[in-house]
């Protein structure tokens, strides 16, 4: 299992877009536009009240670029904040199937 406990801190990127940093040392560059409600949400921003969106598709309030300037602006006033990883580094850890698990899986038709 993921150590539960590792938290991810907001920093600034090299070209003025955003970078995630966990307390395990890793980190990834946010680049996107559209990754970028996504990370704002992690971080405690919220694209809509009325919860049909994540912030990256219209909802009947706000169109996606409106949320996704809103996301960046929250970004950008909260560079040094640390939430809980909720997942981003789970990826990279050894807890998920390796790909000889997997293709065990196949051959059992789990
Ligand atoms: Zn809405």
């Amino acid at each position: 299992m993921a150590d539960r406990s590792d938290t991810i801190t907001l920093e600034r990127g090299q070209f003025g877009d955003f970078e995630i940093v966990s307390t395990t040392g890793q980190s990834t560059l946010i680049t996107l536009d559209w990754d970028y409600p996504g990370i704002a949400s992690t971080f405690g921003w919220s694209p809509c009240d009325c919860g049909d969106t994540d912030g990256t598709v219209d909802c009947d309030h706000r169109t996606a670029s409106e949320m996704i300037e809103s996301a960046t602006e929250y970004l950008d006033d909260h560079i040094g904040d640390s939430v809980t990883d909720p997942g981003y580094f789970e990826n990279l850890n050894s807890d998920y199937f390796t790909e000889e698990e997997v293709n065990d899986n196949r051959r059992t038709g789990v």
